[in-house]
């Protein structure tokens, strides 16, 4: 594997050494039940409360704020749906045309089931409008839930202004902050935010392993109804391993912030202007600033994006075009048709994200081997910006997505 050049992190992350290390007694001699009345048990139960203090020290909250879950998506099901059970007379909820399917989907469900779902445009920088956000929320209102950061895209959106606005009218807020946590320093209390959702295997802990933060004092019904674990909050058995493995990821993040911040942007940063000077006719996809340091997504015009994505995996190099639950449909992405990136671009859109394992010689193989993948499709394909024929190529993408 270790030819591999891995720029697919938004998608997941390798587990860190220290993350397995953590966890590996947990999965051998450290077995015990932590609801247990003995202390073979008990002992296990005083090492949830440290993994539990070091996720709520990343993201600056308490402890008891913290639930843990079985992945982003379920932290994303339970804001929603445990904030629309505790107010059950109100059966709005405000989102985002962007969000990921565990957000989109689940809401696309309620619209069906007869909720009252509005969902806010973005503009071509994929940038929210902060009116439009005031104008949506109504008396009916029981959740607004806007993500902190595009995995598509890495586009930040203003979560410390929406939470004010949600604040003022007395509506809860919900952000989903699986690709900004660990990646942007986070403090509920200065973002003011009720519910924030994070998943492990976007920040080196395993997959299948998430927390929600919710905000102290705030009513939210459980989505996971059994036992009396996390305090009543989420029935069932605590995962340990997992759980041990997401406070060290968390610990090591809070520790790497600064890092990834800045070698990671400058990394991706030299990627992109590279690309779009020897890749003619490329565009970026996002806001220029309001970015994730990690995140670069550039569309080659009248190139498909797996084609793309085929001949790059090839030469071992990981990347992805959308998000990995989309890839594989034809259908160009949610994020970027919400932006108005016009078919020409969108079909061709290719997503490199970084993480703090990255190096300098990740880009050289990139940027020595993507031009000409790019050139070559480009000479294969009958459409292309001299062809004088870039209406065929869209009504081609048109006939793909139908
Ligand atoms: N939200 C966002 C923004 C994501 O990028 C993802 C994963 O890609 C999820 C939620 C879902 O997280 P999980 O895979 O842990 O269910």
């Amino acid at each position: 594997m270790n030819d591999w050049v891995y720029l697919d992190n938004n998608a997941t992350t390798a587990v860190a050494a220290e993350v397995r290390e953590a966890m590996l007694p947990f999965l051998g001699e450290r077995y015990g039940n932590p609801s247990s009345m003995h202390s073979f048990g008990g002992m296990i139960g005083r090492e949830l409360k440290r993994a539990r203090d070091h996720v709520a020290a990343l993201i600056g909250a308490d402890p008891q704020e913290i639930i843990f879950t079985s992945c982003g998506t379920e932290g994303d099901n339970t804001a929603i749906m445990g904030s629309l059970w505790a107010q059950p007379t109100k059966r709005r909820v405000v989102t985002t045309r962007v969000e990921h399917p565990a957000v989109r989907t689940l809401c696309r469900r309620l619209s069906k089931d007869g909720y009252d779902v509005y969902e806010l445009h973005v503009d071509r920088d994929g940038m929210l409008n902060l009116d439009e956000v005031r104008e949506s929320i109504t008396d009916d209102t029981a959740v607004v839930s806007v993500m902190h950061a595009n995995n598509e895209t890495g586009v930040v959106f203003p979560i410390a202004e929406i939470a004010a606005i949600c604040r003022d009218r007395g509506v809860r807020f919900h952000t989903d902050a699986v690709q900004s946590v660990g990646k942007l320093p986070i403090d509920v209390h200065a973002l003011g935010v009720d519910l924030l959702t994070l998943s492990g295997h976007k920040l080196h802990a395993p997959k299948g392993i998430g927390a929600l933060y919710v905000k102290r004092g705030l009513h939210l019904q459980p989505l996971i109804i059994g036992g009396h674990q996390e305090h009543g909050r989420r029935g069932g058995t605590e995962n340990v391993p997992s759980i041990v493995g997401l406070g060290t990821a968390c610990e090591l993040a809070l520790q790497n912030l600064d890092e990834e911040n800045k070698r990671v942007r400058g990394l991706r940063d030299r990627l992109e202007s590279e690309l779009l000077r020897r890749a003619p006719n490329s565009l970026v996809n996002g806001h220029p600033e309001n970015r994730l340091p990690n995140t670069c997504n550039i569309s080659f015009e009248y190139v498909e994006g797996e084609a793309i994505l085929l001949l790059l995996s090839q030469a071992h190099i990981a990347a992805s075009s959308g998000s990995a639950c989309t890839s594989g449909s034809l259908e160009p992405s949610h994020v970027l048709r919400a932006m108005g990136v016009p078919y020409t671009a969108a079909h061709g859109s290719v997503r490199f994200s970084f993480s703090v394992y990255n190096k300098d010689e990740d880009v050289d193989r990139v940027i020595e081997s993507l031009p000409p993948i790019i050139h070559r499709l480009r000479e294969l394909s009958p459409f292309g910006p001299d062809k004088d024929n870039s209406w065929a190529f869209e009504a081609s993408c048109h006939t793909h997505s139908h």
